[in-house]
């Protein structure tokens, strides 16, 4: 049974009131609330808990190393990894992309070598590549998309050539709700020998992934974004190219013997978790995807198409209403304009009617300028989100269209 009034108790903030008025939160897609559970887990841990991991022959030490290792094993479940050494901890998605286009063009990328990305791309996976492409001279090479939103999957394949080294891909459109077929370009970039990184930032908390029936080679997730604490994410890699890739960062915990003259590195997934990691972070993370597995990723999924269709079907009805992103699979993400309003009024209107949505380009200029517009607004649902709220986000983007 999924009880949304029960399940919204758990999200204390979801009660409260913003300019006199009940609270809509629809910007999940930039961050999620969290449940007491995971609040909880995280200050009991500083309470009770508290000490540096790996490091102490004590009791608190070995305490606070078994939780967070807890963390791991349950990062690993809930990707159905194969091993806890491919589940590396991060501060994030972004983290984790940079991780990957740094250590990844190092160990294999020279001049002239291409990545291919997408035209849906957030940022972070545009400009990491950027970063390298400036120190080794790489190309970017980029899939359009067609004016439902979708990936051009004959165009993808027309991308590859002998200097294709890694492709670099958005499971879902932060922008768009645009489900990629990653399935299949995983494939179609297997059969020509290349890696894929998978960025999941917008999809893990949506629906289940498994790393397994994937065959990823990298994915990425953020905590925050799954009801999990801001400062944790995580990379998962495959062995076989998690081993091969060097170090990103020097420091401790990632050694295994330092001299001034030479150094050797632990082993994974320690390589590449350099410094005192975010312990108490990864309990809280681990907290939220019990949380999530406990309700069902199926049932979350199912929650969310079903307040993504009503709201999509609803808000095509508001007179001058243009929904960026038609894709066949979407997911809970709706981007519009409606008639000549911009987007920055119509977030700030909604805002004072106590309805939290995201405005402007959501860091993902090389679409915008693809779609002809500087900005969107965007709603984005979580599993806490009700059919009553989408009834006051439509109510209210007709209430702001009749101000103009
Ligand atoms: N990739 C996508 C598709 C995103 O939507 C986001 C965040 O909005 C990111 C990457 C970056 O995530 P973070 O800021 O948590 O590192």
């Amino acid at each position: 049974m999924y009880d949304i009034q029960e399940i919204r108790k758990d999200f204390p903030i979801l009660g409260r009131e913003v300019y006199g008025r009940p609270l809509v939160y629809l910007d999940n897609g930039a961050t999620t609330q969290k449940p007491r559970c995971v609040v909880e887990a995280m200050t009991d841990e500083y309470y009770n808990v508290n000490a540096n991991v790996h490091r102490g022959v004590h009791f608190l030490s070995q305490q606070a190393t078994e939780l967070h290792e807890a963390a791991r094993e349950t990062v690993r479940r809930f990707l159905n990894a194969r091993s806890p050494a491919e589940i590396v901890f991060t501060r994030g998605t972004t983290e984790s992309i940079n991780l990957v286009a740094s250590c990844f063009g190092e160990a294999f990328m020279r001049e002239g070598d291409e990545v291919i990305l997408s035209e849906m791309e957030h940022h972070s996976n545009i400009v990491s590549w950027q970063l390298l492409q400036a120190r080794k001279g790489i190309k970017l090479r980029v899939v359009p998309i067609n004016d439902r939103g979708e990936l051009m999957l004959d165009e993808y394949e027309r991308l590859f050539n002998d200097r294709t080294r890694i492709v670099s891909v958005t499971h879902v459109s932060n922008v768009l709700g645009t489900v990629n077929p990653v399935r299949r370009m995983i494939d179609i970039a297997h059969a020509h020998g290349v890696p894929v990184l998978v960025d999941g930032a917008q999809s893990t908390p949506h629906f289940a992934v498994d790393m397994q029936s994937l065959d990823a080679d990298f994915f990425a997730f953020s905590g925050h974004k799954i009801y999990g604490p801001t400062g944790v994410g995580v990379l998962y890699g495959k062995e076989t190219w998690l081993d091969r890739l060097p170090p990103y960062m020097g420091g401790g915990e990632m050694i295994r013997h330092v001299t001034f003259g030479h150094t050797t590195f632990n082993g994974l997934p320690f390589k590449f978790e350099a410094g005192t990691p975010d312990y108490v972070a990864t309990t809280g993370l681990a907290r939220a995807l019990d949380y999530v597995s406990a309700l069902g990723m199926d049932n979350i999924y199912s929650h969310e198409q079903e307040l993504t269709r009503y709201a999509l079907e609803r808000m095509r009805r508001i007179p001058g209403m243009r929904i960026l992103g038609q894709a066949g699979e979407r997911d809970a993400v709706i981007s519009f304009l409606v008639g000549g309003i911009h987007h920055l009024d119509m977030g700030t209107l909604l805002d004072r009617l106590g309805i939290a949505v995201r405005t402007g380009h959501h860091c993902a200029e090389p679409l915008m300028r693809r779609l002809g517009v500087e900005g969107t607004v965007r709603a984005s649902f979580a599993l806490y989100n009700t059919r009553s709220e989408v009834d006051a986000l439509v109510e209210g983007i007709e209430r702001v269209a009749k101000m103009f």
